[in-house]
């Protein structure tokens, strides 16, 4: 397969769903966009009907359950955003989105009301020169973070233009680009990109989301290679899905598939609540216990830190587990030990 499928009529053709699951479907179809990169769908195992990588890409019916507690705006960008494409929620970085467009679309997105086809106009004209300006007139940012939709989906030359009115603005140190790129489609890591991504005087960092240690395929890392011999550095975010990685085995073996392929983990993300995802968020207490388990029996490059955006737009804080208590601290096997010891 060749082309990028965008139908339940094309996942059907593919052989990926049930051609009489087509109708119900394109219910949800019509109100959350969809798309699946020949690279992932070699990776869903159609005759599984618990496939991890399918739970994150192919629309699903319970899609259209939503719950009274979810928000179309679950993180609250838009209550931090001066100026569009601009979301200033912290007060040395900003979130910069030059695009609504992604390679594929996560049935879990946290922005899924916003991107896709036919959501939001790209930032473009005037109100990409007035987010520069933003920019360039508040000397407290010194990091952007370039997300969306998805960066790297946008042109070199626009990306290449880009990084050098970031690089122009003195005070902007650091230009992270949050991207699943090079995972769902590594060919698309061409040396042109790659080149259009690097900055003379300011450290880049590309920021790889990925979930399963299946995305992590001999392309996707030899692009990730591209990225990393070229000096920019990576991390990862995860999502903390249920049915995907919510078990310590498969989130083990996702943080060494990132370290192996030089990648620190970075964030590991409790489900935001966004609308029609109730079926993939776990609790807290379970990401926690995971957390614990991790700490317990993977090497220290392979912890992630737990984080909860709190919804509203309060920021984005760690939720443990903690370790001290009470005078004690928890070893990693929970018993509890004085600290300091007792004399
Ligand atoms: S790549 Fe990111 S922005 Fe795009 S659909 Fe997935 S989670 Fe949402």
């Amino acid at each position: 397969m060749t082309r990028v499928l965008r139908t339940p009529a094309d996942l059907a053709g593919a052989g990926l769903i049930d051609a009489e699951r087509i109708p119900e479907l394109e219910a949800v179809a019509a109100r959350y966009a969809v798309a699946v990169t020949p690279a992932v769908a070699a990776l869903i195992d159609p005759a599984d009907p618990a496939d991890p990588i399918a739970r994150q890409f192919l629309p699903d019916a319970a899609e259209l359950d939503t719950r009274p507690e979810e928000l179309g705006d679950p993180i609250g960008d838009e209550a931090h955003s001066p100026v569009p494409g601009i979301v200033h929620r912290y007060p040395d970085r900003v979130l910069l989105k030059l695009t609504h467009l992604c390679a594929t679309y996560c049935r879990f997105c946290f922005r899924r009301e916003t991107v896709g086809p036919g959501s939001s106009q790209p930032l473009d004209g005037e109100a990409l020169d007035a987010a520069f300006a933003y920019i360039e007139s508040r000397p407290q940012i010194w990091e952007v973070i370039l997300t969306g939709g998805d960066p790297l989906v946008l042109s070199p030359r626009r990306l290449k233009a880009a990084m050098a009115r970031l690089a122009a603005i003195g005070h902007v140190k650091t230009v992270r680009l949050h991207t699943r790129l090079p995972a769902v489609d590594p060919d698309a890591i061409t040396p042109e990109l790659v080149d259009a991504l690097r900055c003379e005087g300011t450290a880049v960092y590309v920021a790889l989301h990925a979930n399963h240690p299946r995305e992590l395929t001999p392309e996707a890392r030899a692009a990730c290679a591209r990225l990393i011999d070229a000096g920019l550095p990576m991390v990862s975010q995860t999502v903390l899905l249920k049915g995907v990685n919510d078990d310590v085995e498969t989130l083990g073996a996702l943080m060494r598939a990132f370290v192996e392929t030089r990648i620190k983990p970075y964030y590991l993300h409790h489900g935001d609540l966004a609308p029609g995802t109730s079926h993939l968020r776990t609790t807290i207490a379970e990401g926690q216990a995971l957390m614990r388990a991790l700490r317990g029996r993977w090497s220290g490059l392979c912890q992630p830190t737990y984080v909860l955006d709190i919804p509203g737009g309060h920021g984005k804080v760690p939720v443990g587990p903690g370790y001290l208590q009470d005078g004690e601290v928890k070893d990693p096997n929970g018993a509890r030990h004085a600290y300091p010891p007792e004399a």
